[in-house]
């Protein structure tokens, strides 16, 4: 009997180790929530309007539908019964020789999810979309405003958060606001809006180089962001956000703040770290389980050297194809290699032709980093019709500086 290999997610981990394990002789399933395979890293341009849902995702039964040895399973999983080896899903189980868990993350609020409703974070494509109807109703509104006060509520965009997605949704919303959809509404002008970034920390991008971080800021600041460093929130509201600085009243709150690994983890029973993710020894596998590997963002891996990998996408997908091998190969765990990250540098951008970026060293900002992230990400995203469709709206929104998706429909 062919053995059996349950992949649960299909993100970035998940769908490597899939394809590393495509055309072998075992039994792959591969079970995902969703229908569709997400680049995150581009998530912040649909909540901003400026791509579609279906330029930055694709359907995983599409991608993996020449494997004869894979099967996709639209479903979620509810708990891992590890001693027995099975995966529960809603209505159904699935037994597994080997089990790649692969769940991605969600936001946390830090013990606050009242505040999730008033202020959605960026994870899939659904929250994007409430992003995206939240920024167009508040222009809406103060378009037939009369009453000052709110009008000035609802023109105030803030953003909780100074790591990279932060910092990608303040710029991209400061271009909305103070520079392209703007033209359109009649009742307000540019300056009337402001756009405010929040930051516990003293720097915006505290993973960056100082001096990159400092250049982000200043970048942002020239867009019209107002950067409030050192700044934690209290309390979140509808009527705004209370800071230790003071209260800014708000019609739109965005959350890029925090991660808080799948609560399927915890089935697990093994030990986690504060964010939830399991603790995975050095071959990706769940200690006392060797047949079990958790890898990319519900993971917590720590390199020789102490330092605890991130959560990005090189990590999930040079995790997914390191299991795949040892599954592949049926490595027993005393043979296993250990799991060697080859960073290949991070990046962030912060508007049109603005982006900073450490790749081997080097400390690019500016222009070039723009450049690099531009076809780093077309690079990236996965199939020839969504990079040629991002392509094109990226040409066309640089060329005539309008957002092509600016529907509201959830209503
Ligand atoms: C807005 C944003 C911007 C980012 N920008 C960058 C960037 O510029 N560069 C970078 O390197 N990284 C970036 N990241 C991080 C990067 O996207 C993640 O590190 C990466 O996606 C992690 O891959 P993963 O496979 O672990 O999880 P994911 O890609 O999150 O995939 C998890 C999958 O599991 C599925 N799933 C979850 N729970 C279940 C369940 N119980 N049952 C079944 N299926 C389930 C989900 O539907 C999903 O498809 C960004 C992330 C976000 C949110």
């Amino acid at each position: 009997m062919k053995k059996k290999i349950v992949i649960t997610g299909a993100g970035f981990g998940g769908l490597t180790a899939a394809k590393n394990l495509a055309e072998t002789d075992f039994e792959i399933t591969l079970i995902d929530k969703t229908n569709h395979h997400l680049f995150q890293p581009l998530l912040y341009q649909v909540a901003t309007a400026a791509l579609s849902p279906a330029d930055i995702a694709v359907p995983i039964r599409s991608l993996l539908s020449d494997y004869k040895n894979i099967k996709v399973i639209l479903d979620e999983v509810i708990s891992i019964d590890k001693n027995n080896h099975i995966v529960n899903l809603r209505n159904s189980q699935l037994e597994f020789d080997y089990l790649i868990v692969a769940v991605g993350a969600r936001h946390s609020y830090f013990g606050k999810n009242e505040w999730e409703k008033i202020a959605p974070g960026l994870k899939t494509l659904t929250d994007a979309l409430v992003i995206r109807e939240k920024i167009i109703d508040a222009l809406e509104l103060a378009e037939k405003e009369t009453n000052p006060e709110f009008m000035k509520k609802y023109l105030t965009f803030v953003i909780v958060g100074g790591g990279p997605t932060g910092v990608e949704l303040a710029g991209a919303i400061a271009e909305i606001a103070k520079e392209t959809m703007i033209k359109d509404y009649k009742n307000f002008k540019p300056e009337d809006t402001k756009v405010i970034l929040i930051e516990a920390a003293d720097r915006v991008l505290p993973s960056f180089d100082r001096k990159l971080s400092e250049q982000a800021k200043e970048d942002l600041e020239k867009m019209g962001v107002e950067v409030k460093l050192n700044t934690r929130v209290e309390n979140i509201s509808e009527d705004g956000v209370l800071t230790n600085q003071g209260f800014i009243k708000s019609n739109t709150i965005i959350w890029a703040a925090g991660n808080q690994a799948s609560p399927l983890l915890s089935s697990l029973n093994v030990e986690t770290d504060r964010a939830g993710r399991v603790i995975v020894n050095k071959d990706c596998s769940v200690p006392g389980n060797p047949e079990i590997f958790v890898i990319g963002d519900a993971a917590h891996f720590e390199e020789e050297n102490g330092k605890v990998l991130p959560g990005v996408a090189q990590v999930a997908i040079q995790q997914g194809r390191f299991v795949a091998e040892i599954i592949r190969n049926e490595i027993p765990p005393e043979k296993r290699p250990v799991f060697k990250y080859k960073d290949k540098g991070t990046m962030a951008t912060i508007g049109k032709a603005k982006a900073v970026a450490e790749i081997k060293g080097f400390k690019l900002s500016g222009v070039i980093a723009w450049l690099t992230w531009s076809i780093v990400h077309i690079f990236f995203l996965i199939g020839f019709r969504n990079r040629f469709r991002v392509m094109i709206e990226w040409i066309w929104y640089y060329i005539t500086k309008r957002h092509g998706t600016r529907l509201i429909v959830g209503k």
